[in-house]
């Protein structure tokens, strides 16, 4: 029913009916029909609910039977990374995808700007209308990975200020190299200067209030800072720089005190249950200093959490922390852990299904390591929840879809800390949405990936339609 306020703001500019509107709400409500004014969900309900909403200048399509699910969130994805190496990833767990990504040869600006584009085509095709850039700044500037460095910056915020941005950005600054050493004079001065940093752009565009530190590196290689030992009898250790072990501790905790005193987001490249505890202490010890703020409302990150553990899941629960997982990874790495740290541990790893009915998981392409196609995410998230002995039940696997599918979407959202405005599909939110030619649960996660992605809407425009 339309109410006054929404009657003065006239009709709507476009209305999808006729099909199924997967809400993404914790509850797992549906619709059949949603209807668009400017930028904003303007109702989402029956179709004859959105009679009064059709005015002679609505577009009208009818979704025959077809899906709609909030724009998806790709929480981890190197956009300009990608678009230098497109069509190439890194790491498939199909032997026909798997490519080189080649060493990037990149000149200038125009290199970069160029690489955001591509991805930006690329993404929308995807029905990705969100994505998390996790590590851009003046750490890459001069280094290996330019398109990282803080010339890339700069073309966002151009981009942001144009209007020409075609997924809304969550940046985090980066203050040493790629998967290289973290100093903390470097990581403080960072911290710093961008809780002092104002901006120009619009904050539901692009978002440059959070921090990528490098704490360890991957358990494949023997690098994570684990308990358990690996075959050599090592332990792996810290990215951080220092010399010893416990100092590296202590400047690693004082990088995530100082994010968060600053009022940063902190997203830490974290695999081993070690580094993963250090984490989850400092943030701790950052919350219970005088005036500080609540945890949850900074939504730290802990990234890749190859070897993260069921308690240390509901502690991170408890600080409203987030499991950014890489389900391609995850299920294409096990027998290379497997290899250094034995079947017990492997088998362990990547605990999927405790994140997610925690409400903590949010998952992620981490392109170009990965495809960025998040129906291949879900279906190799699912593999690897059922390999560690998840129910496979029609309700159970319904349910666990249902997850999966918020983990790209609304769980993402408060990642970003913006699921008050983006995430699900409900009045007042961002018309960010994409349309699929077959209800999710219909298919199964097993068969997402065979699912034809039929359009995508970014705040309320069409901005990609699949040909016939
Ligand atoms: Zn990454």
């Amino acid at each position: 029913m339309r109410d006054d306020a929404s009657v003065a703001a006239g009709p709507a500019d476009l209305i999808l009916r006729g099909g199924r509107v997967l809400v993404m709400d914790a509850e797992g409500s549906r619709a059949e029909a949603v209807a668009v004014s400017g930028g904003t969900i303007a109702a989402v309900g029956s179709d004859g609910e959105m009679d009064g909403w059709i005015g002679p200048c609505t577009r009208v399509i009818e979704l025959a039977g077809r899906t709609v699910l909030p724009g998806i969130n790709d929480s981890h994805l190197h956009g300009t990374h990608m678009g230098v190496v497109w069509p190439d990833v890194l790491f498939s767990d199909d032997p026909a995808e798997s490519a080189r990504v080649e060493q990037a040869r990149i000149a200038g600006r125009e290199d970069i700007v160029a690489a955001v584009r591509t991805s930006a085509e690329q993404l929308s095709r995807l029905g990705i209308t969100s994505y998390t850039e996790p590590g851009i700044g003046p750490g890459e500037d001069g280094g290996t990975a330019v398109y990282c460095g803080s010339a890339a910056l700069e073309v966002y915020r151009e981009f942001a200020l144009r209007g020409e941005l075609r997924q809304r950005i969550t940046l985090l600054g980066l203050y040493g190299t790629m998967d290289g050493p973290s100093s903390l004079p470097d990581v403080l001065a960072g911290i710093e200067g961008l809780a002092r940093a104002g901006s120009d752009s619009d904050p539901r565009w692009l978002s440059v209030r959070g921090v990528k530190i490098f704490a360890d590196l991957i358990p494949m290689m023997r690098l994570a800072w684990t308990r358990h030992a690996y075959d050599d009898g090592s332990h792996g250790g810290l990215l951080v720089v220092g010399s010893d072990l416990e100092s590296q501790v202590a400047s690693l905790r004082e990088m995530v005190r100082a994010g968060h005193l600053a009022g940063l987001q902190v997203g830490v490249h974290a695999t081993g249950d070690r580094t993963i505890q250090a984490v989850i202490d400092a943030v701790r010890e950052a919350v219970a200093e005088p005036g500080a703020t609540p945890a949850p409302e900074l939504a730290h990150t802990i990234i890749h959490g190859d070897l993260v553990t069921g308690p240390q899941l509901v502690e991170m629960s408890e600080l409203g922390m987030f499991l950014n997982a890489q389900p391609v990874i995850a299920s294409a790495a096990g027998g290379m852990l497997a290899e250094v740290l034995g079947d017990e541990v492997a088998g362990a790893a990547w605990p999927l299904e405790a994140a997610s009915e925690l409400g903590v998981l949010a998952l992620s392409s981490d392109a170009p390591m990965t495809s960025p196609d998040w129906r291949v995410g879900v279906a190799r998230a699912e593999a690897r929840m059922v390999a560690m002995g998840a129910a496979t039940d029609a309700v159970s696997a319904s349910e666990r879809l249902h997850g999966l599918l918020r983990a790209y979407t609304a769980v993402p959202a408060a990642q970003d800390r913006a699921a008050s405005w983006k995430g699900t599909v409900e009045a007042g939110k961002a018309a960010d949405l994409v349309v699929l030619a077959d209800d999710p649960h219909a298919v199964g996660a097993a068969g997402l990936p065979g699912v034809e992605i039929d359009a995508t809407v970014l705040d309320g425009r069409i901005v990609f339609e699949r040909e016939g």
